[in-house]
């Protein structure tokens, strides 16, 4: 797929890239082109009846349950979200709500909200006792070490091809990274999907190909649905090394954290389109913190903030639904059974600077052992430490902002990244570099 812009992440497909659908390919492919015009195969088998020139939001090569009817769907909300004069309307309710004295603490989970914050100065028109602290939401971040050693060594066991998406390449395990592996000799190849994956396998029947699966529930659907047709067209040599995460177990795991003070959280967008609102409500529950699914335009996030502020101020705690106009509340059924019929829970899986949480990865299922590259391949699964100048673990719990990081913007950069924060255009540490935050430089509104 066409998933080319230096702003959204590949990976983590945070943010959804609106398609145009051009052509439909049978077998639940659609011929669909970007804003670039450039064809790309779409996986559509998770949402209803499709036709040429419907606008799908796309994720990792499979799509969203939102959808527009005609070219100019998707480009109205783009000019309705980024309206300055209503983001400062939206600034000044958010000053008139807020306590003077009283310090709010808000955790925006996703990876991609972190980059809209910065791209577009959303924390600069906030008051001074109105803090953001950037969450767990980008799955390059959590990656630890080890897996990536793990990927690498898979990676030069000969005959295979080893396919993963961009971002993953630059990842520094404790062996160097998959990039510099390419260097060495090791076939490692660049995909834009699992699909893609999926048709080198089919181009080379000689070779073994795997896939470096990693992302949320946002785009564990675009690999379930791509073994579930390697199984159905039995391509015996493509397999799945799956690294893909849970979003509750994480941030159940922060609001048990000591280290952590929170008043409430900016929830993941793109994950509840498959998962919806419902597993959030633990957090108003048992925590007693508010919870706003946001969507990912500046003005989405303000509006998100102010209805956390809102509910702070009146007392309330519940699981609000700002992006309502693409989250539905019960998510996306038919992604939820492909995920259950292909993956199940680990018992526990290691998180880059969180440890191990219980029950927030997936494995293969049963059902397809037989696309499991961690049956096929012998794994080394040594656990290695993070080096001792990283501090991406207390960045990815919002213990300390990015460039409080000793080695943020020295020793470690996006062409040279020291940690996974700084690799991902969705890592915090990233998007503070790009946008120029080396310090929090913040005037009071
Ligand atoms: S600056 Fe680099 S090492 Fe420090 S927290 Fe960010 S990514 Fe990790």
């Amino acid at each position: 797929m066409s998933c080319t812009s230096d702003t959204h992440c590949i990976t983590c497909s945070d943010e959804g890239v609106s398609m145009r659908v051009i052509e439909l390919l049978g077998d639940g492919i659609a011929c669909c082109a970007g804003a670039d015009g450039a064809p790309a195969e779409v996986m559509v088998d998770l949402v209803g009846p499709v036709e040429p020139g419907d606008t799908l939001l796309v994720h990792a090569g499979g799509c969203s349950p939102n959808r527009g009817r005609g070219a100019a769907a998707a480009m109205k909300y783009v000019d309705e979200y980024r309206d300055a004069e209503l983001g400062r309307v939206l600034a000044g309710e958010i000053v008139a709500i807020v306590e003077p004295g009283r310090e709010y603490k808000i955790m925006e989970v996703c990876g991609g909200h972190t980059h809209t914050i910065y791209k577009y100065g959303v924390d600069d028109l906030l008051p001074a006792n109105v803090e953001l602290v950037h969450g767990p939401g980008c799955p390059v971040c959590v990656i630890p070490m080890g897996r990536v050693d793990d990927a690498i060594s898979v990676a030069h066991i000969p005959g295979v091809i080893f396919t993963c998406f961009g971002d993953m390449m630059r990842v520094p395990g404790g062996s160097g990274t998959l990039l510099e592996a390419k260097a060495r000799g090791a076939d490692v190849r660049m995909v834009y999907s699992p699909l893609d994956a999926l048709r080198i396998a089919r181009e080379n029947p000689d070779r073994e190909v795997v896939f470096f699966a990693v992302g949320f529930e946002t785009t564990a659907p675009s690999t379930a649905l791509t073994l579930k047709r390697a199984k159905a067209e039995g391509t015996p040599n493509f397999s799945c090394f799956s690294n893909h995460v849970t979003i509750v177990p994480p941030l159940r795991a922060l609001l048990e954290s000591p280290d952590l003070r929170l008043d409430g959280f900016v929830g993941p967008g793109h994950v509840s389109t498959v998962v919806g609102a419902r597993p959030f409500e633990f957090i108003p529950a048992d925590y007693g913190k508010p919870v706003v699914i946001s969507g990912f335009e500046p003005l989405d996030l303000l509006q998100s903030v102010y209805m956390v502020l809102r509910q702070l101020v009146e007392g309330r705690c519940e699981v609000e639904n700002q992006y309502a106009r693409v989250v539905p509340a019960d998510g996306n059924p038919a992604a939820l059974a492909v995920l259950e019929e292909v993956f199940e829970l680990r018992p526990h899986f290691e998180w880059r600077g969180l440890g191990f949480i219980s029950h927030s990865g997936l494995k293969l299922s049963a059902a397809y052992a037989e696309l499991d590259a961690e049956l096929r391949f012998e794994i080394p699964g040594v656990r290695v430490a993070d080096p001792k100048a990283c501090q991406c673990g207390e960045v990815l719990k919002g213990v300390i902002k990015p460039w409080e990081c000793k080695v943020f913007g020295t020793a470690c950069t996006p062409e040279r990244p020291i940690g996974t924060c700084m690799v991902s255009s969705e890592g915090a540490c990233a998007a503070y570099y790009n946008y120029g935050r080396f310090a929090r430089e913040r005037e009071v509104v």
